[in-house]
């Protein structure tokens, strides 16, 4: 594979892909479920809890106001990554899951009836299908489901005859975390707008993989995390329209949410801090800010190019392992390859990687619908960063063939 993109001297950013397990080299292939952090990052987090630590947004006191900066400056470092038209848009939460609650909820309170409709996708992950059931239990709505086909592919037909006008909202994943497949988010949210139903765009598989813009996107939400994106755990974003977020109700009370507080009546914040109740994790939205500066100085579009060679070449050598099953057929793969090995329970196969020194995810995914509908049972999940290396990829094929060989 020919490519200018230095990934020796990134993977010197990464410590921990220097280590061995079990003897071996580590080949971290688990990329979908969390990212490894650089330097930076951690640097960042130390830095933070050493020299300025504070409560945000409450003290007139000088380490306070540096804590401040650094959380409300790593709003606007959000709102440029994804280029939102203003930093009040970006919600700070402690996760995708957290942002997608925080919709379902708040939403549902202001837009939604009995009655109603949500509609999702048969490739969502439990957190984008969750959080509408309770909803719907919620307010005796229904909860509506855009097939596939046996492909892994959406079926456009079937998506266009479920709108209508009892549809309050379409939520809906970016790039699938299972099948690697990225929805036609363009021609989706055109055509549910022209209905006048907004929509809620899952972009945890996509955020760390291709340049994202929620504007040119027209999506009315938009959620990731900072933890599959190379920041901290415990952090989330929620992108969401001015528009809504101004119509819709506190998620949660508490601190920072308020303007007034009387027992007889509380008056809330403006937007974003309505929705932000109690002390944020500002050391951590400090952190995620390094992240992004630090991707973004290698450049989305470098990073996007490199992982689609890595995705094809990967694709072609795992296809020469006897016993290598795909799962789906999809024409363009992000990062993510589903697989299993004819005749071998995909827990197995994933044990006996570790012991090889290389790490994937097995099991439903949590996407256990989907993989129902393809009919498939637990499977095998490589998922890849731009450290990941030609090598690695090598190391994962000969890892699979002796596998093979040793089961049959
Ligand atoms: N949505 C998708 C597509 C995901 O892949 C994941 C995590 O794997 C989530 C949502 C949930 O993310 P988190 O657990 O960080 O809230």
């Amino acid at each position: 594979m020919e490519s200018n993109f230095d990934v020796a001297s990134i993977r010197k950013q990464f410590p921990i892909l220097e280590q061995k397990v079990y003897g071996q080299p580590l080949v971290y292939l688990d990329n979908a479920a969390t990212t490894q952090k650089p330097r930076c990052v951690v640097k960042r987090i130390e830095e933070a809890y050493f020299s300025h630590n504070a409560n945000v947004h409450r003290a007139v006191h000088l380490l306070s106001q540096q804590a401040t900066e650094a959380h409300e400056g790593a709003r606007v470092v959000v709102q440029g990554f994804i280029n939102a038209a203003e930093s009040d848009e970006i919600v700070f939460t402690r996760g995708t899951t957290e942002s997608i609650n925080l919709v379902a909820f708040s939403f549902g309170e202001a837009f939604c009836r009995e009655g109603d409709e949500i509609l999702i996708s048969s490739m969502e992950h439990h957190s984008n299908i969750v959080p509408w059931q309770l909803l719907c239990e919620r307010k005796k709505m229904v909860l509506k489901v855009i097939p596939i086909n046996d492909d892994g592919c959406l079926l456009l037909d079937e998506y266009a005859k479920l709108l209508g006008p009892k549809v309050k909202l379409l939520a809906i994943t970016q790039i699938s975390n299972v099948l690697g497949v990225e929805n036609a988010l363009g021609p989706i949210i055109e055509l549910a707008h022209k209905q006048g139903i907004p929509v809620l765009v899952d972009g945890a598989q996509a955020v760390a993989h291709r340049p994202v813009d929620v504007q040119a996107l027209d999506a009315d939400f938009y959620t990731f995390s900072s933890h599959k994106i190379f920041g901290p755990t415990g952090v989330g974003v929620l992108y969401a329209k001015r528009f809504f977020l101004e119509k819709m109700p506190p998620y949660q009370g508490g601190g920072e949410m308020i303007d007034q507080v009387h027992f007889e009546k509380t008056t809330y914040n403006q937007i974003p801090f309505k929705f932000e109740a109690g002390t944020p994790d500002f050391i951590g939205t400090a952190a995620l800010a390094e992240a992004l500066r630090f991707i973004q100085k290698i450049g989305m579009d470098n990073i996007h190019a490199y992982e689609r060679q890595l995705t094809d070449y990967a694709l072609k050598e795992l296809g020469k392992v006897e016993g290598f099953q795909l799962l789906g057929n999809i024409p363009d793969r992000h990062a993510i390859i589903p697989f299993q090995l004819k005749g071998i329970h995909a827990y197995d196969v994933g044990m006996m990687l570790d012991k090889l020194g290389i790490a994937v995810r097995t099991g439903h995914h949590c996407a256990q619908p989907l993989l129902e509908r393809l009919g498939t049972g637990p499977c095998v999940r490589a998922s890849f960063a731009f450290y990941n290396t030609t090598e690695e990829v090598y190391r994962l094929a000969a890892a699979l063939r002796r596998i093979y060989k040793m089961f049959n």
